[in-house]
């Protein structure tokens, strides 16, 4: 695949941009593959990539029944940070950080990510006292952050009302090199990448069926045939629990809604992310100018990916009292996401109960910033056959011995 540069960005200005390759091959799948991952968002298709460059594990197809980055990757707010509480979470998501950082050079590909700064107000002394826990937590581990004061918080984002009707801002929990990223980018960066390194990505491909043999996992049933694996790895978000059934097995993974909205586009006037999780709100301005804006997931168990009146109403409303510039803008979009929850809000990365199936989900309403160390994690896991140091912790076991990674309490609003 040619590489995307300065020259040949004139070049192609100069013909009428004609001269495209197309990003990422479409080939028809082969009877077999060594590795199966069902599920073509930002996890998927970055553990394909290091599966293949980390490994050289290279006769790999990624399943996909939509298109590519057509789940959650495509629909979040696109929120980075790597202050977590406990040590396997800051360990995992720190290692996806640093990955963002180079990932538009690793992957050739302009992902924007952009270290905006992530700030998280405290709006009660009881937030207060969670963040300067995490704030030393995120010391232990090596995670820069800082504990910020109202009058620094103003210096930040100016336009806030730091005397909120309801919950004055107290202080906040401030990550300088968190930040955003181009969500779409990082799927199509990922696919093209993978794609180049030989594995086969296949889109408008459900997996309808999960083949076993008394030894384990022998190939799937798809809307495309039937294609035989070595191994095969679930990674599909909120469709996992379906997939597990298929397999003949159950996660303890709760479905539900997640919703957003984006505002009409303005001029500058936030630069950096703000999450509000006492009202309960967060808020970010994207490179057009939108306001794009985290609500809170259903308060049922459901698979719908639409958005929904109570939740804009409920959002602006908590966001207008700290940011009352808000309250003349109009509203664009609304969307949901289908997010994968678990009880302890950390991720499952793992061997299944069935032999040869890993399952890589969990990762509910914050696991986009997660997907380069995720990807590195299950790449590793998949190509030993065993997780490594990092994906150890968040194995399927934990839930049987009791060993939670409790990030719920750490963080109410976990995006
Ligand atoms: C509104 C919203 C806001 C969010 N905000 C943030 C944020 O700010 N920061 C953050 O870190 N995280 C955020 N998240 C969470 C984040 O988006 C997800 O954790 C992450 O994108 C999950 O990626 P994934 O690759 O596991 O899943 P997905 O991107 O959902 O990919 C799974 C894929 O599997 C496919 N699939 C399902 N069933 C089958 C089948 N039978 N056969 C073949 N393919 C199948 C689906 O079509 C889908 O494309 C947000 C999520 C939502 C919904």
């Amino acid at each position: 695949m040619r590489r995307y540069s300065v020259f040949a960005l004139a070049r192609e200005a100069l013909r009428h941009h004609a001269g495209w390759e197309r990003a990422w091959r479409s080939p028809e799948p082969k009877p077999r593959y060594d590795v199966v991952i069902v599920g073509a968002g930002g996890h998927g298709l970055a553990t394909a990539y290091y599966l293949a460059k980390n490994h050289g594990v290279r006769n790999v197809a990624v399943l996909e029944k939509g298109w590519l980055g057509g789940g959650n990757t495509g629909r979040n707010t696109t929120i980075i940070r790597s202050n977590y509480l406990q040590p396997p979470s800051a360990a995992i998501f720190e290692k996806a950080r640093q990955l963002y950082e180079t990932l538009s050079q690793d992957l050739n590909f302009n992902v924007m990510f952009s270290p905006r700064g992530v700030l998280m107000l405290a709006q009660t002394e009881h937030e207060l006292r969670a963040w300067k826990r995490t704030w030393h937590a995120n010391r232990l581990a090596g995670i820069e952050t800082e504990m910020v004061s109202p009058a620094r918080i103003r210096e930040i984002v100016p336009a806030i009302n730091l005397d909120g009707p309801r919950y004055p801002v107290l202080g906040g929990l401030w990550q300088a090199r968190g930040g955003t990223a181009r969500h779409d980018a990082v799927a199509w960066g990922y696919a093209r990448a993978a794609s180049d390194l030989g594995v086969d990505i296949i889109e408008n491909c459900a997996v309808t069926g999960i083949d076993r043999d008394a030894a384990g996992v022998t190939g799937v049933r798809t809307t495309k045939g039937a294609i035989a694996c070595g191994k095969l790895c679930l990674v599909v978000a909120g469709s996992s629990g379906v997939l597990a059934e298929m397999a003949g097995f159950r996660l303890p993974i709760e479905s539900l809604a997640l919703q957003a909205l984006v505002s009409e586009p303005v001029k500058p006037a936030i630069d950096c992310v703000i999450m509000a999780n006492t009202v309960h709100g967060y808020i970010s301005q994207s490179d057009k100018g939108e306001m794009v804006i985290g609500g809170g997931t259903d308060g049922f168990n459901n698979y719908t990916q639409r958005g929904s009146f109570q939740h804009v109403e409920e959002t602006l409303r908590a966001l207008i009292e700290t940011f009352p510039m808000l309250s003349r803008l109009r509203m664009l979009r609304q969307w949901g996401g289908i997010v994968d929850m678990t009880g302890d809000r950390s991720p499952i990365i793992g061997a299944s109960p069935v032999p040869g199936i890993f399952v890589n989900c969990g990762w509910g309403t914050g696991g986009f910033k997660a997907i380069p160390g995720s990807g590195w994690a299950c790449a590793e896991m998949l190509a030993r056959g065993a997780p490594g140091d990092l994906a150890g912790p968040f194995g399927l076991d934990r839930f049987t011995e009791g060993r939670m990674i409790d990030e719920s309490v750490a963080a109410a609003v976990a995006h």
